[in-house]
């Protein structure tokens, strides 16, 4: 018995994953409120042969116990994004939230892998647990489930490993990106509202114009990754939306600006952080605000720094399944996840790794409302390198 007959398994899969993919991304859910793709997954976990299911922090756990060997966990993450879905797919979601990063393939090449182990107990030895989360989105999810006791429900893994979906040209449908060391950035976002004096559109005088003060905040907020961080250093500040008023000759009394920010680095992210409350609580003073900002700071994510051995052990595994042209390097990326508080909550180490969504030589950013993978081979691409990278620990 080897990998292939845990692989032939995983083909026997491609029909029902297709149909389930199609019917989790026309029922997606936002961060935290995932209840109907909670049960998809549960129920499907169940059908499963000698597949332990468990319900904790929102979130889902398979284990299967196949006798002495490693414990390896693998995790996907399942809610979608508050986007109204603009592919034109024939399975597209027609309501106000879309699959636009993709988590539906993530949960649809895990419940395939777990699946194909299931069926291929005499091939692999040792501790399968499939994680599925919550909450990726808001950084909630995985840290709901450590707190729920993850850690003292589940056998401790001696490695933990996840993928992410991207449609790139450079990187199409069938290959993978995988690299050691740091491979995802930390994020945090600011979530600011400054205040104004609201007037008669016609009678500025008499105003504070928080729709001006917002407008110069965008401006000068510019000037930290381009004239304070280090150009040596990776930073990124995004003014994602600017929210004020509501028609034209109304001078509102507020406005609010939602901020994201990216870094490799603690010090360069406390740094940003440090500068947009500088910039702002001054713009404010500058233009006579009769209150002080607020501030509200969410969506913390951790860096995500794959484990040296453990990407040697999945590359390798990953070369001889999918074949040395379909494993490429992973250049770090500019997005962030929650996955590694997952892996840190045991002390465990992880990797971490990119696949590719498309053949025909677009790149399309995740978050955009025309991210559409095609199914195949991505699908098939998911599941095997699941399967490969967990074999990679779990092989006789
Ligand atoms: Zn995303
Ligand atoms: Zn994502």
């Amino acid at each position: 018995m080897s990998i292939a007959d845990i692989l032939a398994h995983a083909s026997d899969a491609t029909e029902w994953q297709e149909v389930l993919y199609k019917d989790l991304h026309q029922h997606p859910e936002l961060s935290m409120a995932e209840e109907r793709t909670r049960g998809v997954i549960a129920e499907k976990l169940r059908e499963f042969p000698g597949v332990e299911v468990l319900e904790l922090g929102g979130g889902i756990v398979g284990i299967l116990r196949n006798g002495a060997g490693a414990t390896v966990l693998e995790r996907a993450d399942f809610d979608a994004l508050p986007i109204v879905e603009d592919t034109g797919l024939e399975y597209a979601a027609t309501g106000e939230a879309m699959h636009a990063c993709g988590h539906d393939a993530h949960v649809t090449g895990l419940l395939g892998a777990t699946e194909a182990l299931a069926k291929a107990t005499d091939a692999w030895s040792g501790t399968f647990i499939a994680l599925f989360q919550p909450g990726e989105e808001t950084a909630e999810g995985a840290q709901s489930m450590v707190e729920a006791g993850l850690t003292d429900t589940i056998p401790t893994p001696d490695v933990a490993l996840g993928q992410h979906i991207f449609i790139d040209e450079n990187a199409p449908a069938g290959t993978v990106l995988i690299a050691p060391g740091p491979v995802l950035s930390t994020a945090t976002s600011l979530t600011v509202t400054v205040f104004g004096h609201g007037s008669h559109g016609s009678m500025p005088h008499l105003s504070v114009d928080p729709v001006v003060l917002a407008s110069s905040i965008v401006l000068r907020l510019q000037t930290v990754v381009s004239r304070e961080v280090d150009p040596h250093e990776f930073a990124v500040l995004t003014v994602g939306a600017v929210q004020a008023g509501t028609k034209a000759n109304i001078i509102p009394d507020s406005a609010t600006l939602r901020i994201n920010i990216r870094a490799y680095d603690e010090n360069i992210r406390a740094q940003i952080v440090e500068a947009i409350h500088r910039i702002i609580e001054a713009e404010c003073q500058a233009a006579m605000s009769p209150r002080e900002p607020e501030f509200v700071q969410s969506d913390n994510y951790p860096l995500t720094v794959n484990d040296k051995d453990a990407t040697e052990k999945v590359r390798a595994q990953l070369i001889d399944v999918l074949g040395g042209d379909s494993v490429l390097d992973m250049e770090p990326w500019t997005a962030s996840e929650d996955f590694s508080r997952i892996p840190d909550a045991f002390g465990a180490p992880y990797c971490f790794w990119g696949f590719g969504g498309r053949t025909d030589g677009a790149s399309i950013p995740n978050h955009n409302p025309r991210f559409a993978p095609e199914l195949q081979p991505t699908l098939n691409t998911a599941t095997q390198a699941l399967i490969a990278a967990a074999y990679a620990y779990l092989g006789n």
